[in-house]
């Protein structure tokens, strides 16, 4: 067991960081993002110590390897875990279904949390540990002292509402989301809206999620408002995302060696994919020692990540097209310069992917660092990434070397999946599944990438990732299984969505997409926090 773990940037200008500072910045201040010093290999008899674990006893072991006991003590890190996973519908947490037995097609459904997406496996957790480390920051001050943290993120649906269920009813904390009113999908913004607690607000801007977004980093970079309201934030380059989201490509790898108990499994896992933070974790997975042959990843047409994957340049495309989700453009390019191709899996809309910046980190120490101690190659590798850095911010692009991209090609497949295949295959696995099973479109993206490799005869275990409830997106739904015969909307519903059109709702407007009437508003609503 590795005793203590810190974390660098990977833009090189810091290092030694505790897992509380990540946590609770973010970002680091160099603009990197943080990384832990060394990726932890699993104990020698994990296999077995571990294969009859719960989720929460996985996470709990996973997380050991990622934070100091004397930073989190191991009660405590428990209670945490407890805490967040209690909030799911399945006993399971992360269940893998069996799509088709034959063809060794499985769904890892990530589901079954708060808000119908794989977004709360990690943002439950976030929630706890935002609370954990402001509680013992504060403990024994005067209400007065009390550090506070308040949380500003702009969304177009998925993101927000995750956040919102995560931070809910938090001591000493404040979220406020900004969403574009009235271009958000229905259920999306029943979900937020109708969440009552003092320390939620909503804010409905007029204007498009590129304007909430840009506002969003103006706040963060209005030094005086920051520092007067300590800005949090729960995007998706937090370190802690990162880490819970570790821990379910193990407990599907358990669950699929169970199923298959004569079989040396070593599964090929299918990642929709927009700001690679959930493929990502798999690739921490690997590294620290889970079987698995590939990880793939599933882009929409919003393909920066493919075209990487296939020419070994990462260039942004400008697209004409709007409101993103996740959207993080390089530092210093507005969203609304460029927009993205809307499609029928918008929480994969976007241009630029934020956390490849890590898997860019890694590339560069293992292929492109000559120093000698360990502590010198990894200020290489983050001179380089701050260069691709630059080159992206720049010139829109950069490429990477022969050896870095075919280190890329080892761990990584890519595939590329239209709006047209998204919905074929919708239809494709209901007409074809004996459940008659109901994709997400985004878990379809995921599902229409394996089944190109089954067409290429691809014949091990495939694991594919099914990131949202399909009630959600009932557009894309609607589109490819109306009519069918069976087919009902209503029986896809859950019944947590059937009160939502009717539930009570609080929401702020915001008359104008500008920065001064938002810190106004939020201003306002802080002081009403306080004095009820
Ligand atoms: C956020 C999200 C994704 C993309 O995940 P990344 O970590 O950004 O790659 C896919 N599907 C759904 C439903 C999401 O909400």
């Amino acid at each position: 067991m590795v005793s203590s773990q810190s974390y660098l940037s990977t833009r090189g200008g810091s290092s030694g960081f505790s897992f509380e500072d990540t946590v609770l910045k973010g970002l680091a201040s160099d603009g990197g993002l943080f990384i832990p010093e060394s990726i932890p290999s699993l104990p020698a008899d994990w296999q077995t110590a571990w294969s009859t674990a719960s989720f929460e006893e996985l996470a709990f072991n996973i997380f050991s390897l990622y934070i100091s006991p004397s930073e989190i003590p191991p009660a405590d890190l428990r209670s945490l875990i407890s805490k967040s996973y209690s909030t799911f519908r399945a006993p399971d947490i992360t269940p893998l279904v069996t799509l088709d037995g034959a063809q060794r097609l499985h769904l890892l459904e990530l589901f079954h949390g708060p808000t119908f997406a794989f977004k709360d496996v990690a943002l439950q957790f976030v929630g706890n540990l935002f609370e954990y480390f402001l509680q013992r920051r504060n403990a024994g001050k005067e209400d007065g002292e009390k550090e506070s943290l308040t949380v500003v993120g702009a969304t177009s649906g998925d993101t927000g509402s995750a956040a919102i269920y995560g931070l809910r009813g938090k001591e000493n904390i404040s979220v406020f989301i900004l969403h574009p009113k009235g271009k958000i999908s229905p259920i999306q913004e029943a979900q937020m809206t109708s969440v009552l607690d003092g320390n939620v607000h909503n804010l409905a801007v007029v204007g498009t999620f590129d304007n909430c977004q840009d506002i969003v980093k103006e706040l963060f970079a209005d030094a005086d408002f920051n520092a007067r309201h300590k800005l949090g934030a729960v995007n998706s380059i937090n370190w802690a995302r990162i880490l819970a989201q570790i821990v379910y490509y193990f407990h599907s790898y358990f669950a699929l060696a169970k199923r298959y108990p004569s079989e040396h499994t070593n599964p090929r896992f299918v990642v929709p994919t927009g700001n690679f933070g959930d493929v990502l974790a798999g690739y921490f997975a690997k590294r620290m020692g889970l079987p698995m042959e590939k990880l793939v990843v599933a882009t929409n047409e919003n393909d920066i990540l493919n075209r990487f994957w296939n020419s070994g340049t990462y260039e942004i495309h400008a697209v004409s097209g709007k409101d993103a989700e996740g959207g993080i453009v390089a530092d210093g390019v507005k969203a609304h310069e460029f927009g993205v191709k809307e499609t029928l899996s918008p929480a994969m809309d976007i241009l630029v992917s934020s956390n490849f910046e890590r898997l860019l980190w890694y590339l560069a120490f293992e292929k492109e660092t000559k120093g000698e101690g360990v502590e010198e190659r990894q200020k290489e590798a983050g001179e380089r990434v701050k260069a691709m850095m630059a080159d992206l911010k720049g010139k829109r692009g950069f490429s990477v070397t022969k050896a870095m991209l075919n280190l890329a090609r080892m761990d990584f497949d890519s595939e590329r999946v239209s709006d047209e295949q998204t919905v074929e295959t919708i239809k494709k696995i209901y007409t074809g599944s004996e459940t008659k099973y109901v994709l997400d479109p985004h878990s379809s993206v995921g599902v229409t990438a394996a089944l190109r490799n089954l067409d290429a005869e691809y014949s091990n275990h495939q694991i594919c990732l099914s990131t949202a409830h399909p009630a959600k997106f009932s557009h894309a739904v609607d589109l490819a299984l109306n009519g069918i015969e069976g087919y009902n909307f209503e029986d896809v519903l859950p019944d947590q969505f059937k009160g939502l059109a009717v539930a009570e709702k609080r929401v702020e407007y915001v008359e104008k997409a500008e920065k001064e009437l938002v810190k106004e508003v939020i201003e306002r609503l802080l002081e009403g926090e306080k004095s009820s």
